[in-house]
């Protein structure tokens, strides 16, 4: 039994067999071929399997994620069946006496060096592409195991180097029952997913990929952010009863599903979902969102091989507004960069990528993507109440750039005879201290403000969400971090706008009482987080903790503040 300590990110408790991602050893011994005709049939088998993979690959991410995700499988089928492939890799064996492994390796790295070399990201892409499909094969010539997460079918724990969110996207529910991972912390986007999925996960665990073999028993305890390692039978007797009491728990805040959200003092709140696809609309409905704080739209253009198009776009937030039916959505426009990339675009690689060219900054510079995302916003409004928001906002400039495209929109779609909503609020992401710290002057033209704590608390402490090793410095009760909050929101209230939290701070039940008494209107959190945020606030009174602001404000470690909060809220 071996125990390793990480970052709770997504809460319950999961107990399965090891499922590892990660690319198996696809190293060989070259030598000449015995029997190049051997050679070739072993090929043609490796391929044949590869093909029937992709097809229910390709199947199930159709069912899964729609036709777009679906045609980057058709891409990896057409490069199988391509002659201008196949053809100088069976040359190589009965020409040149190479095994296959190595005639695949040699053939692809030839066309891999052409299309690399191109000064196109299309091409680039195949490239990459390419790569991927003949790891597949090479993995079938060698025998071994290729992970395929699309098609796992047994009740497993994925254990992975890392998670990017498009793995996160193909994992199955029915079957992954958690995750752990070697790095990432509670704010990087797999975990934000994990607890959008409402899998149980624990990430920056730093070992668990070298720690564990495929089929080990696992359980991740995502509530305290544990991850042990083939158990003894008390242990795992042990988790089972924490996750009957955790589901016991569950049921209990169900009953709130209905309910309006006040506090023990009266006072309403706002509690909203954060999703990424339409497809998540339900589960913030099930959990009583009363509104959408904060749809990450990036999700829409990840995963593919090509631009969504304004069309596909406007489906997307009109399904959403309309499954909202009249209830608040707060879309978020492109937030591009960071630890979410697109392979289609042409970004540069960047030292410091989340201090780099993303979300409005590449927007502002890139119309052709800016814009068509704008209009479909627009001609979306007439289907539900929209609010949209835009992201890294550092300066009034840039707030004030991307407001004018979208009145020139608006104009331009009005002209048309489009319908356009005329009561559409317009926002921003308070994610950059220089802004927080302007509130007050933004608070004079925009409609509403959305505290991103991940980005605000990473840019203020100046440590990288994504790092493990300093995560000690994600610190949401920092007196720094509850001063921006209670300086954007004091700057807000005094213009008569409202404020909401889409961070993970917002859903935290620790910082709940704080940001209570600070005054935010709006607390946007993963849906699964609602329910027992709607129970926590019954008991604390708003009265009571915004009388503590200023002791709070005034004290010197985030220690201090917590081991306050937690003495008051013992009383509550
Ligand atoms: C944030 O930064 O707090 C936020 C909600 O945005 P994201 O996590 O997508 O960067
Ligand atoms: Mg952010």
């Amino acid at each position: 039994m071996n125990n390793l300590t990480g970052i709770a990110a997504a809460n319950g408790i999961a107990i399965a067999k090891a499922y590892h991602l990660v690319l198996p050893d696809l190293s060989y011994t070259n030598k000449q071929a015995d029997d190049p005709q051997m050679e070739i049939d072993r090929l043609e088998q490796a391929l044949a399997i590869s093909k029937q993979e992709l097809e229910t690959i390709k199947n199930h991410a159709k069912i899964k994620m729609g036709d777009a995700q679906a045609e980057i499988f058709s891409a990896h089928l057409l490069i199988l069946d391509d002659p201008e492939l196949i053809g100088p890799i069976k040359a190589k064996i009965t020409d040149e006496n190479a095994i296959a492994e190595a005639a695949l390796d040699h053939t692809v790295q030839d066309f891999v060096t052409i299309f690399e070399a191109m000064d196109n990201a299309y091409m680039r892409e195949r490239a990459a592409d390419i790569k991927d499909v003949s790891n597949r094969v090479k993995a079938h010539l060698l025998g071994v195991a290729f992970p395929d997460p699309a098609l796992i079918d047994e009740e497993v724990v994925v254990i992975a180097h890392d998670l990017t969110p498009s793995d996160t996207a193909q994992l199955n529910k029915q079957f992954v029952k958690g995750f752990a991972t070697d790095i990432g912390g509670r704010t990087s986007h797999s975990a934000i997913m994990a607890r959008s999925l409402d899998i149980p996960a624990v990430v920056g665990t730093q070992h668990i990929s070298e720690q564990t073999s495929q089929g080990d028993l696992v359980i991740v305890d995502g509530i305290d952010g544990h991850v042990i390692i083939n158990p003894d039978q008390d242990t795992v007797e042990a988790y089972k009863n924490k996750q009957t009491q955790f589901a016991a728990q569950k049921e209990e805040w169900a009953k709130l599903k209905d309910e309006p959200t006040y506090t023990a003092d009266g006072e309403d709140v706002l509690l909203a979902a954060n999703i990424g696809t339409p497809d998540d609309v339900e589960a913030a409905l099930e959990n009583g969102a009363e509104a959408i704080g904060l749809y990450r739209t990036e999700f829409l253009y990840m995963g593919r091989s090509e631009m969504p198009s304004e069309d596909e776009q406007y489906e997307a937030y009109k399904t959403v507004l309309e499954k909202m039916d009249g209830k608040p959505v707060v879309v978020r426009t492109l937030d591009i960069g960071g630890d979410k990339n697109l392979d289609y675009l042409e970004l540069p690689e960047e030292m410091n990528p989340f201090l780099g060219f993303r979300a409005i900054r590449f927007c502002l510079e890139n119309e052709h993507i800016f814009r068509p995302q704008l209009r479909a916003l627009l001609r979306a409004s007439a289907h539900g109440h929209l609010q949209i928001m835009f992201p890294m906002i550092a300066t009034l400039d840039e707030f004030r750039h991307a407001k004018k495209y979208l009145i020139e929109e608006k104009e331009s779609l009005q002209k048309d005879g489009v319908e356009v909503a005329d009561n559409i609020e317009v926002g921003i992401m308070v994610e950059i201290p220089s802004t927080a710290v302007m509130a007050k002057q933004f608070a004079k033209e925009v409609d509403f403000f959305s505290i991103g704590t991940n980005d605000l608390i990473q840019y203020t402490m100046a440590a990288d969400r994504m790092n493990e090793r300093v995560s000690y410095l994600y610190q949401p009760y920092n007196p720094a971090i509850l001063s921006l909050v209670h300086n954007v929101i004091e700057a807000a209230h005094a213009e008569g706008k409202w404020v909401g939290m889409c961070g993970e701070m917002g859903g935290d039940p620790q910082a709940i009482p704080m940001l209570l008494g600070l005054g935010l209107d709006e607390f946007s959190m993963s849906a699964t987080s609602i329910l027992p945020a709607r129970s926590q606030l019954l008991s604390l009174s708003q009265k009571e903790f915004a009388s503590y602001t200023d002791t709070l404000l005034g004290m010197d470690t985030a220690e201090e503040v917590v081991a306050f909060v937690n003495h008051k809220t013992a009383k509550a």
